[in-house]
């Protein structure tokens, strides 16, 4: 996801942070828990069949959004249902993503608060260009990802299971996320990088924390959480900026190791819940740059998600199992950027090509110029309290009322 700048490598160090005031019982709803362990282990275990979630490996935690499933031939198995591959796990199995495990019948997240990314970058960078323009979020990511897309750009954590290897890391509390974030001056912690579903339990204990601080929460996501994962997350999560990597399941089996049809199921749950979306396409030659397909996902935004939503349209850079192909021609960028202007959506942008980079916003009833960006900066601000000077429609987005420009 994001151009090659986005890449989490460098982590930012940070002074002493303010603290912050979070009351636990404030404003936490109960958990969502397909399966919600009791004391107990399940008859026939004993306890010491049970993982450690101690004091000595913190990251290791009893995992929220599994149930029971009966395997009579593998008794203790459970189904994970935070994304939809919707993994059976026997005992001692590990799911798709690398990072969450049945232990003695339970299903513990191996990487609570094991941070691998950190860093503190302008909005535009996840990309948001409609959700509080020109500030800057806190990103956090772990280990770990439930696709394994051929291109991905920050496969050494995500496909660090796959690959073997062994991210450098550091063990960081969910409060101490938000403190950071505070610190840092950020108004969003952006959960990205990889997948968020797979570290939901450390991103929900973050988000309610953040949002008690006054802070937003983003999901920088492939949009394969389940239904019961979005309802989860869903009073924290503000917006979520969704990868659509291709609008046929033919792209996502083979290049990705997912299916089509639960994105798109994930991308229209958010939307009836009023999260703020933005979704983002990057165009690899010869895989999803098909003039006839744009045009169906095109439409399928422009009727099914809204003609004013946001899409972004990014260059792939030669990486990982891809590193043979060529970059995206401008040409391509240019062509998706028309067909999907042709559909009837009021903001395509274009990122990650500095030749055709599409990013001023523009009315999307009377064409006014209303913000100017230059590398993920806003740069131009000519909103009236959220709306055109020019015709007064209101522009969609969140934190549109005020200029973030310092005059
Ligand atoms: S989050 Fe991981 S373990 Fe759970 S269903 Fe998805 S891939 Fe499987």
């Amino acid at each position: 996801m994001g151009d090659e700048s986005d890449r989490p490598g460098s982590r930012e160090t940070f002074t002493k942070a303010p603290a912050v005031t979070f009351d636990p019982d404030a404003a936490r709803p109960d958990p969502i828990r397909a399966h919600f362990p009791g004391e107990e282990p399940p008859e026939g275990l004993r306890a010491g069949d049970l993982g450690p979630a101690g004091e000595s490996e913190p990251n290791i935690r009893r995992a929220l959004l599994d149930e029971p499933y009966d395997d009579p031939l593998a008794p203790s198995s459970v189904r994970c249902v935070a994304c939809a591959h919707r993994c059976v796990l026997r005992p001692g199995r590990i799911g798709i993503c690398g990072v969450r495990q049945n232990r003695g019948g339970w299903l513990y997240t191996l990487v609570y608060g094991q941070v691998v990314a950190s860093k503190v970058e302008p909005i535009e960078k996840k990309p948001f260009y409609h959700f509080l323009p020109g500030s800057t979020a806190f990103s956090v990511a772990t280990a770990g990802c439930n696709f394994h897309c051929a291109f991905c750009q920050n496969w050494a954590i995500s496909q660090a299971h796959r690959e073997g290897v062994v991210p450098e890391s550091r063990q960081v509390a969910p409060e101490q996320v938000v403190e950071e974030a505070v610190a840092a001056g950020a108004r969003s912690v952006a959960y990205t990088y990889v997948e968020p579903t797979v570290f939901i339990e450390f991103a929900f204990d973050s988000m309610v924390r953040a949002q008690a601080a006054g802070l937003r929460n983003v999901f920088v996501t492939n949009g394969y959480e389940t239904p019961e994962a979005i309802e989860l997350v869903a009073p924290y999560l503000d917006a979520a900026n969704v990868d659509l990597k291709a609008a046929n399941d033919h792209f996502y089996r083979r290049v990705c190791g997912a299916r089509w049809e639960p994105v798109r199921e994930a991308v229209l749950e958010m939307r009836r819940r009023g999260i703020w979306l933005e979704l983002t396409t990057l165009l690899i030659p010869g895989l999803n740059d098909n003039a006839r397909e744009l045009r169906a996902m095109a439409e399928w935004i422009a009727t099914a998600v809204g003609p004013e939503t946001p899409w972004h349209l990014t260059r792939f850079q030669p990486a990982y199992r891809l590193s043979e192909l060529r970059e995206t021609p401008a040409a391509t960028l240019v062509k998706a950027a028309a067909i999907g202007r042709e559909v009837g959506l009021r903001h395509v942008y274009v990122g990650n090509a500095p030749e055709v980079e599409a990013a001023t916003t523009s009315c999307a009833r009377c064409g006014e110029r209303l913000i100017a960006r230059a590398d993920y900066a806003v740069t131009e601000w000519r909103l009236v309290a959220g709306r055109c000077p020019r015709c007064k429609h209101a522009l969609t987005g969140v934190g549109l009322e005020d200029s973030p420009l310092v005059c």
